[in-house]
């Protein structure tokens, strides 16, 4: 027999940071206490230069659909029309809090592996001039489509609808000039490219959206976003807060600040790429080609082949935890995740792994031609002379 260490390797949860696992082991305080209020004052101001924001971020104790729903439950009113842009998994989430909230969604749906393109936002808004809100993932992780965030701002900063953002998978992975763009919602989950285990939601709010709050009419009671507020002013959370979640927040803002965002966005960026061109360099199709997200690259399985014989293939041989497509993409597609904690050793054995397995299972591949197409991105990037330990 021979060893296979395990590794997540999928886009949420996603590696854990060393030292922020270790430092749960201190979660032996008490939050109603000056020690916890240091500390959260310290998460909160990191949190917003993180987020590179003006705005108030907020943290929630839940993943990240919590703060989806906080979003819905807090800024809208009853029979309130909204734009929803619907382009996998996610977007359809989206939606569905939207009618569970009674909201009136018109949902914009792009093919699962394309996009809502910003023009069919900026000619929704016009035919919806009553739209109070616009939905989107600026990174839709079930198809690994980037949805431009920026262009559909454009479109939405002037109107009255606020444009929400699910950036769970987007922080860490492409540029989101929140205050420069007029994002007015920006939403992010731990268990992403903040390196840490699930269970905590953040999000910004912009002044737009805070005017919202005061009149919202819909039901909520946990996610109160102006007691949130008021909460942090005083370094404090509503509730009980995850404490060993907040301490290992702490120290993962830490080392993204050292770091720099920028270079975690960088990070993530040239890992997509590079694994765009080990996988089309072994002869395997992208499921989103045009509009590649850099959190994470889905891969169509070869014809005649499911992705769960890939997945299969990845954990049973190499320990490897792989994602294999959601919803119908299940069986289609597996997903190679760059958001947070990954480099470029995690990409060569994956994808080394894979054509090892890709030959087991008859689609013949020249062992090394995938790792050498991810090494040539390696080798004439600048980044590769800059990496920075944790
Ligand atoms: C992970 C993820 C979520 C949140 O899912 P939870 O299971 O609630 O954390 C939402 N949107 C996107 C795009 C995601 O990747």
């Amino acid at each position: 027999m021979h060893i296979k260490k395990q590794r997540l390797l999928t886009p949420g949860p996603t590696p854990l940071l060393p030292r922020a696992l270790h430092a749960m082991m201190a979660s032996d305080i008490h939050h109603r206490t000056q020690d916890f209020q240091r500390l959260y004052r310290q998460v909160l101001a990191d949190l917003k230069e993180v987020y590179a924001t003006t705005n108030e971020v907020l943290p929630l104790v839940s993943s990240g659909s919590g703060a989806m729903e906080a979003a819905v439950s807090n800024l809208f009113r009853r029979g309130d029309k909204v734009i929803v842009c619907s382009a996998g998994k996610f977007g359809e989430r989206w939606a569905a809090i939207a009618k569970a909230f009674w909201l009136d969604p018109v949902v914009l749906e792009a093919p699962y592996g394309d996009v809502v393109t910003p023009d069919r936002v900026a000619a929704a808004l016009k035919a919806n001039p009553d739209a109070r809100g616009v939905f989107v993932q600026a990174s839709e992780t079930s198809t690994g489509a980037a949805h431009d965030v920026r262009a559909m701002a454009e479109a939405i900063r002037t109107t009255d609808a606020i444009f929400v953002i699910d950036a769970i998978t987007g922080l860490g992975t492409m540029p989101l000039d929140i205050d420069g763009w007029g994002l007015d919602v920006v939403i992010g989950g731990s268990q992403k490219a903040f390196m840490i285990p699930p269970g905590l939601a953040f999000l910004s709010v912009s002044p737009k959206a805070w005017e919202r709050a005061k009149t919202s009419d819909l039901p909520h009671f946990y996610f109160d976003l102006k007691k949130e507020l008021k909460s942090a002013q005083s370094g404090e959370s509503s509730w009980t807060p995850a404490v060993s979640l907040i301490i290992s927040l702490g120290e993962a803002l830490k080392y993204i600040k050292e770091l720099g965002m920028d270079k975690l966005i960088e990070n993530a960026q040239l890992l997509a790429a590079a694994a765009r061109a080990a996988v089309t360099g072994i002869g395997l199709d992208l499921f989103c080609p045009h509009s590649p997200a850099a959190s994470v690259t889905a891969v169509k399985a070869p014809k005649g082949m499911d992705s769960g014989v890939i997945v299969k293939g990845f954990r049973n041989h190499f320990g490897m935890i792989i994602a294999n497509g959601q919803g119908t993409m299940k069986g289609q597609i597996f997903r190679i995740a760059h958001l947070g904690y990954f480099d470029f050793a995690d990409l060569f054995s994956v994808i080394g792994a894979l054509e090892i397995i890709l030959n087991a299972n008859d689609f013949p591949v020249k062992y090394g031609t995938g790792v050498a197409a991810a090494q040539n991105i390696y080798a004439g990037a600048a980044l590769a002379r800059e990496a920075v330990g944790a």
